[in-house]
């Protein structure tokens, strides 16, 4: 990667064990939405036999079944890159399954306790159902990002410790199944949401960008506003 303070620089982790709904468009949304702003940006695909940089801005982490989750959460805890960015205040934007492993633990198929990556402070365990469908939330006021809409699909379930807050409400779904969806702890976020989330929820994607360099200006609504629109009107 080019070291230059005015590029952004996205690292998309493990696009091999965990891009299985689509995840990629939450690099193309981000890299998009900055581009759209003048911002450089730069776009890394990390994949699991590689290093992870932690020189980066932006990290997303996607979604995954039960096996390709353990084994990246097993190569993300023997890299350390991840933790080391994180620690260093970088964003880290992480979906399902990788909402549980970059957490303190997370249940495997068997719901044995398995461990994490320990940024954000979380702990998952397998549910007696799995959730499957529409899900609609309302952030927290203070993130400025209003109300999300996705799909979840997921056996696991999530307790939010001390440390992390709740990113948001249900008004539909399941969540972390205590009615709230997702957590975030300083500018490291995990969510249920996948669909993906980023293209679905443009106002997610300027979160990140907003806590990397500052104020944004506002864009035109485009496509993006409208699938939101679209997908919420469908989901309620
Ligand atoms: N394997 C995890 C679960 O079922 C995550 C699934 C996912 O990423 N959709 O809870």
């Amino acid at each position: 990667m080019t070291d230059t303070s005015s590029t952004l620089r996205i690292v998309w982790i493990y696009p091999d064990l965990l891009s299985t709904y689509g995840d990629q468009g939450n690099v193309l949304i981000l890299r998009r939405r900055a581009e759209l702003r003048g911002i450089r940006t730069e776009t890394l695909h990390v994949h699991s036999s590689d290093p992870v940089p932690v020189e980066g801005d932006v990290y997303l982490v996607g979604g995954g079944e039960d096996r390709p989750q353990i084994l990246a959460a097993e190569r993300l805890r023997a890299d350390g890159g991840l933790k080391r960015a994180a620690d260093r205040g970088a964003a880290v934007f992480a979906v399902c399954a990788g909402y549980q492993i970059i957490g303190e633990s997370y249940g495997d198929d068997a719901d044995n306790p398995l461990p994490g990556v320990g940024i954000l402070d979380v702990r998952s365990s397998r549910g007696a159902t799995r959730a499957v469908g529409e899900i609609v939330a309302d952030v927290v006021p203070e993130l400025g990002v209003g109300r999300i809409t996705g799909f979840e699909n997921h056996q696991g379930r999530t307790a939010i410790g001390p440390s992390a807050r709740p990113l948001s409400t249900t008004v539909k779904g399941i969540g972390n199944d205590d009615a709230t969806e997702g957590a975030y702890q300083g500018q490291v976020l995990g969510t249920y949401l996948h669909g993906p989330a980023l293209p679905r929820n443009p106002a997610l994607a300027d979160l990140l960008l907003r806590w990397r360099v500052g104020e944004i200006a506002p864009l035109q609504p485009s496509w993006g506003e409208k699938l939101h629109e679209e997908r919420l009107a469908a989901a309620l």
